[in-house]
């Protein structure tokens, strides 16, 4: 990948939409990457397609595929990728042999379960127990040691504050030691964590602004320090949107079929139903307008997204078509 020196590139926003081919994408994704695309359309930038697919056990044939019809149905489109991540590991172990020499990471054989979970998104509901640091003694070279087992590279974190301004929530602080503590960054044999590709890639992609869910909040102050870590001069902007919950106040999960793109692509509905919905959701229209998302670019300002959660209810969307 070219690195863009000139400052005018410098300074121009560069968004991402990375979506996992993980199950289908839901109405709830595309609200999140409605504001993602907006955020950076609205000021003149540009956008990245990634596939994030390392979760081997998880990705599922077709999701890949199935994702960008998704995103080209809604009327979203993307001026570079789709990068996919599976086809990057080269570079997330060269940014770990980076790691392992400033001794910032150390081979722990605690748990597995952890372990293996360490590829995907940690989402709320996978915030476990802060790690106690039993292995924190050990060196990186320990590692030698292992061969032949498996076990899992943790990031030793900082006992500080992480701060950033949030493009939603405003200024934001978080203690990482307090908040998990040294978390896994990668497992052998070789396998990124989530953490580390996803710094990789937008270190690589020249990415500066990022837009996700709010239940990814814990992982940014990891994915900035891993930054800091490999030397990266990018300043980068955060800012996490709330979920979309269903009728019952539930957050929408991609084990529910009904609100699935795909499933409403193929049930005949006009994405522009859909898009309109989202951006009256977003505090950009009052009325539903059927729309498309470029649409929306010169009135989107991410102070008019509302910070509480936003309700989709399906059978009051699909009566109303
Ligand atoms: N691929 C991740 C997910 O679908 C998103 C990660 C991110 O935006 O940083 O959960
Ligand atoms: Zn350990």
């Amino acid at each position: 990948m070219e690195r863009s020196d000139s400052l005018e590139q410098a300074s121009q926003v560069i968004g991402r939409l990375a979506p996992s081919p993980t199950g289908g994408l839901h109405v709830g994704h595309a609200r999140t990457f409605l504001i993602a695309w907006l955020a950076a359309r609205s000021a003149g930038g540009r956008i990245v397609l990634r596939i994030e697919d390392i979760d081997t056990t998880r990705v599922r044939p077709g999701a890949t595929e199935q994702a960008i019809a998704d995103l080209e149905w809604l009327g979203f489109d993307w001026d570079s990728g789709p990068y996919v991540q599976s086809q990057r590991m080269d570079a997330y172990r060269e940014a770990m042999e980076l790691l392992k020499r400033k001794e910032l990471v150390y081979p722990c054989t605690c748990t597995r379960a952890d372990i293996e979970r360490a590829a995907s998104a940690p989402h709320a509901e996978d915030e476990g127990p802060t790690y106690p640091g039993t292995c924190a003694g050990r060196f990186a070279h320990d590692a030698a040691k292992l061969a032949g087992r498996s076990f899992a590279w943790r990031f030793r974190v900082p006992s500080s504050d992480v701060s950033w301004n949030d493009l939603f929530l405003g200024e934001m602080a978080i203690n990482p030691a307090v908040r998990g503590g040294d978390f896994s960054i990668a497992r052998e044999p070789f396998v990124p964590s989530y953490q580390l590709a996803v710094v990789v890639d937008d270190n690589a992609m020249d990415v500066n602004q990022v837009v996700r869910g709010d239940d990814l909040v814990v992982s940014t102050p990891r994915q900035i320090l891993i930054s800091q870590a490999l030397g990266a001069a990018i300043k980068r902007t955060y800012g996490h949107v709330p979920l979309v919950c269903d009728a019952s106040g539930k957050r929408l999960a991609k084990r529910d079929g009904a609100i699935k793109l795909a499933t409403l692509r193929a049930d005949g509905v006009d994405p522009r139903n859909l898009i309109g919905l989202l951006a009256q959701s977003c505090g950009l229209s009052e009325t539903i307008v059927p729309s498309r998302p470029d649409n929306w670019i010169d009135v989107f300002r991410p102070g008019s997204v509302p910070r509480a959660s936003w309700t989709f209810n399906l059978n009051e969307f699909v009566n109303r078509l």
